[in-house]
């Protein structure tokens, strides 16, 4: 992963006094930090490989502050970085070490406006942490459904920035399917007011899509509409081990017609970042010990409540898992009998990217191909980036019916971070470029923000990338708004 990119294009209008004192007039000392070790966590990327700066943390508490400082800033041609919960993992969030503005967080602004359950919606600020949400709709005995590793700490406006997908894409969508309406602030200080709760709109260009993936690019989500779903009443987890990648896809082609379409999440997951969760999160027990080097997690659940002596999600779960092993695509399998044993198997999952980090060095591409090409892919993508380094410690895993595979290496053993990054170069160009021979992309869920800047502008069209800066351009005319991110200008 680059250190740092020199972005062309960045601008470098200070935060004068005068400008620091009418910010301080918006937002009041609360919510401004200036001092160094105040602003260290929101110049630091989750990973902790890029280290920006800026000239001082703004945390407005209203759509009306954002607008002002956005405005002031617009006005000085400030650049501006926005921010959620800092958990990307792309650089996005994070101001370049050139960065002479501000960085703009939302985190204050994380109240739930209202939840309206028969209408199936809740209105919320761009600073409400997700997993809070996912508790709000639940206690509405609702269900809000986006869910992923990072979801204590992620905040929805990030979210949808960055069109987050996670575990439960396969049934509801990736973040911008979850979305009726949003508030945006423009890169010019104006509000643009798109907070309805309808599902029928077709009145003209659909904005709120212009804003979601665009990582801050475009404007400042700060508030949005999400759609909820019935409350899930009926749950069966369980951890397969499989024969290899290609019996998780057809296990999961059959499973949802037996599942009565109940499928909620189906992960792949390697023995190796299994280990490597084992090896450094503490109170996970391995579920199987199965020779074999893949694993699903499969989990189906059903909103109506299972009746007293009625078939529900476990027995009809157990019954397809012996079909499965009867056709030699299930090796062995455990259905998580309660609570406790779900959530393990839940937690070694999503502890993926927190063990892969105390492990160390290594390298991760986030891409998709279509389902039925991630046998093929993981086959051909293995040999090639073993051949450039046959010692790197590969641990694909990921969101398999989405075609989504993290694409992970951990670090031969013994090799430092640096001389990995002599391989990296070859190993990222193998990658990409068997993914664009397959149709797929190079970034299926996490985004481009400052690390693939260079990749995307390498594989999409001039036309695409033509057609971007336009809009870029047309909306943010002084760059101010996370300015050498996505794009280079
Ligand atoms: C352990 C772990 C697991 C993860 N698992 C997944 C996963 O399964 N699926 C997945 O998709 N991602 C995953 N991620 C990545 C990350 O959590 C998501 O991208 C998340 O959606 C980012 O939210 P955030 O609030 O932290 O955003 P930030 O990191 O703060 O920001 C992300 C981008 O959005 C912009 N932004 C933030 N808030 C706003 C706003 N209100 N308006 C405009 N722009 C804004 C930022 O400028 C930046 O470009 C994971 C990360 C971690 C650390």
């Amino acid at each position: 992963m680059p250190d740092t990119l020199a972005p062309p294009s960045i601008p470098t209008a200070p935060v004068t006094p005068a400008v620091l004192d009418g910010l301080r007039a918006i937002v009041g000392d609360k919510g401004l930090i200036l001092d160094e070790q105040g602003k260290e966590p929101f110049v630091r990327d989750w990973r902790g490989s890029l280290v920006g700066t800026a000239a001082v943390v703004v945390r407005p508490g209203t759509t009306e502050e954002v607008s002002k400082v956005v405005r002031l800033c617009h006005e000085h041609g400030i650049a501006i970085v926005p921010q959620g919960g800092n958990t990307g993992l792309m650089g996005g969030a994070t101001p370049y070490a050139t960065h002479s503005g501000i960085v703009l967080s939302l985190g204050r602004m994380n109240k739930v406006i209202e939840v309206d359950a028969v209408g199936y919606s809740m209105t919320v600020e761009a600073g409400c942490v997700l997993q809070t949400l996912q508790e709000t709709a639940a206690n509405a005995d609702r269900f809000f459904p986006l869910s992923l590793g990072a979801q204590g700490s992620c905040m929805i406006g990030g979210n949808l920035s960055t069109n987050a997908g996670g575990v439960q894409v396969l049934r509801y969508g990736n973040a911008r399917n979850l979305v009726l309406g949003l508030e945006v602030v423009l890169p010019n200080g104006d509000v643009w007011n798109g907070l309805r709760s309808l599902k029928k709109d077709n009145t003209g260009y659909d904005l709120k899509h212009l804003f979601m993936g665009a990582e801050g690019t475009l404007g400042i989500i700060t508030k949005a509409v999400l759609k909820l779903w019935p409350a899930p009443k009926d749950v069966a987890t369980a951890w397969l081990a499989v024969r290899d990648p290609q019996a998780a896809i057809e296990i999961l082609s059959e499973a949802h017609a037996a599942s009565d379409d109940n499928v909620g999440s189906c992960e792949l997951m390697s023995r190796a970042g299994t280990d490597v969760v084992l090896r450094h999160i503490p109170n996970v027990q391995d579920p199987l010990k199965a020779d074999t080097n893949w694993f699903l997690l499969l989990e189906w659940s059903s909103s109506r409540l299972k009746a007293d002596g009625a078939e529900g999600m476990s027995e009809k779960l157990e019954q397809f898992l012996a079909e499965q092993f009867e056709k030699g695509r299930v090796l062995d399998a455990v259905i998580a009998q309660n609570e406790a044993q779900a959530r393990n198997m839940w937690t070694i999952r999503e502890s993926v990217a927190p063990a892969s980090r105390a492990e160390g060095g290594g390298l991760s591409f986030d891409i998709s191909v279509s389902t039925s090409q991630v046998p093929a892919f993981i086959d051909k993508g293995l040999e090639a980036a073993l051949n450039i380094l046959p010692s790197i410690r590969p641990y694909p895993l990921g969101h398999i019916g989405d075609g989504n595979i993290h694409f992970s290496f951990m670090s031969p053993v013994g090799m430092d971070r640096e001389t990995l990054g002599q391989y990296a170069p070859a190993i990222t160009r193998a990658v990409n470029d068997l993914v664009r021979d397959m149709a797929g992309s190079i970034s299926a869920e996490h985004g481009i923000g400052i690390d693939k800047i260079d990749e995307l502008a390498h594989y999409r069209s001039k036309v695409e990338l033509d057609t971007m800066r336009c809009l870029k351009r047309a909306l943010d005319p002084k760059n101010i708004m996370n300015p050498g991110k996505i794009l280079r200008l």
